[in-house]
């Protein structure tokens, strides 16, 4: 058998973990940029984790809270203008998903020449800055991941920057922080992570190693996903459940930077992009009509998918995940034409074991969203 890993990021969890281990810093730099977005990271506790370490080890840093979700390529090069004008050794993005991809591109592009036309085309030089990934959501596994993806205007689409050098040197994974989370937020995020950890176990790119790790996230997330929804009213999760979704999340991070994710989440960009549908969301409402293609074709892998959540039908994963996710959208043929377009072009569809046809796209959309 021929087989590659790698997932060069040292993993750090725990309570307390940044603190406890301020050493760490020094071995980065000596001036940092914290990247974030607008308000999390300041009532959590992150950021103020973050700059007590620094400041008990004597580093200094700044501050470039302007990621906004879904962030802009317009929002990185500002970040990357000010990380050079300051000259920062390493970046500390704390967040979700945004700030953290925002965080990897801004590491890159402070170091590097880059036309906005050829950012996404993969030539990157080997001189990113350090980055450390502080995840305040338990979702896009960001933390572990060679991805950045950002809201590409030109393109009308979202876009990956993909490069092993953008790999977090450090995650440090401390689940209090997400004991303020929206109920919104922390369903559409923890299907996020389902969705990776699913699309992993669907992909031409698995492996013996990242079917274990995707199971074994399949399985925390479902009996998550189950608790909240039996909460009559939202309510809060335990610390524990905190915990394990956030173990949960990075595992299935693990799993799509060696496995990639597939035509759901090419799919979910359009309605992300156009109709502003979360991004957790948007694959949560697609996944259930890309399984039943697959259990079509490859109804041994369906199986696998659903066992791992004990559910024998893709009806009862749909049952338990469509109603929280709010309301659905609805679009015009043209719409649907248009964003098929768009998926089939992408690299995604590449990745699907079973691949979709343009008419399963188009029927894909239809069913998901009816
Ligand atoms: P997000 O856009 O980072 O954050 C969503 C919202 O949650 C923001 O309003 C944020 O507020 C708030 N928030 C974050 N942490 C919080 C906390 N602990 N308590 C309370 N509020 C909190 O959402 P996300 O779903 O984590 O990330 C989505 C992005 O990640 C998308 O752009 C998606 O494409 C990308 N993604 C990346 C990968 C990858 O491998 N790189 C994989 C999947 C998805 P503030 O703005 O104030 O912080
Ligand atoms: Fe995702």
């Amino acid at each position: 058998m021929n087989y590659q890993y790698y997932m060069p990021t040292k993993v750090i969890m725990g309570e307390d973990c940044i603190l406890n281990h301020s050493d760490i810093f020094k071995t980065l730099g000596k001036r940092a940029m914290l990247v974030t977005g607008a308000r999390s990271a300041k009532l959590n506790g992150s950021a103020s984790d973050v700059t007590s370490a620094l400041e008990a080890v004597g580093i200094s840093y700044i501050v470039f809270d302007k990621v906004m979700s879904n962030p802009t390529v317009a929002c990185v090069y500002e970040g990357a203008a000010l990380a050079k004008e300051n000259e920062v050794d390493f970046i500390i993005a704390i967040g979700g998903g945004s700030p953290m991809d925002a965080g990897k591109a801004i590491a890159l592009l402070a170091t590097q020449e880059i036309e906005e036309t050829e950012l996404f085309k993969g030539k990157y030089e080997n001189k990113v800055l350090p980055i450390v990934a502080v995840p305040t959501t338990a979702g896009t596994g960001s933390e572990v991941t060679q991805y950045s993806i950002l809201t590409n205007d030109r393109a009308e689409t979202k876009m990956s920057i993909a490069s092993n050098y953008i790999f977090p040197a450090v995650a440090f994974l401390d689940a209090r922080y997400m004991a303020a989370l929206s109920h919104t937020t922390l369903v559409n995020t923890a299907v996020d992570a389902l969705s990776h950890a699913v699309e992993g176990l669907l992909s031409v790119r698995r492996s013996f190693l990242s079917d274990a790790l995707a199971l074994e996230s399949i399985q925390y997330i479902t009996e998550a996903l189950k608790t909240i929804k039996a909460m009559d009213v939202p309510g809060k999760i335990t610390a524990e459940m905190r915990e394990k979704l956030l173990y949960a999340s990075f595992m299935a991070g693990v799993v799509i930077a060696q496995t990639g994710t597939t035509v759901v989440h090419a799919m979910g960009y359009a309605l992300t992009y156009f109709k502003e549908v979360d991004h957790g969301k948007a694959n949560g409402l697609l996944m259930g009509s890309y399984l039943s293609l697959v259990e079509k074709e490859a109804p041994e892998l369906a199986a696998k998918v659903l066992s791992a959540m004990s559910f024998t039908s893709v009806a009862e994963m749909n049952e338990l995940i469509l109603p929280l996710l709010g309301e659905k959208i609805a679009l015009t043929e043209e719409e649907i034409e248009h964003y098929t377009q768009k998926v089939l072009k992408t690299s995604n569809i590449l990745n699907c074991t079973v691949k979709p046809e343009k008419k399963d796209v188009t029927d894909m959309y239809v069913t998901s969203l009816k």
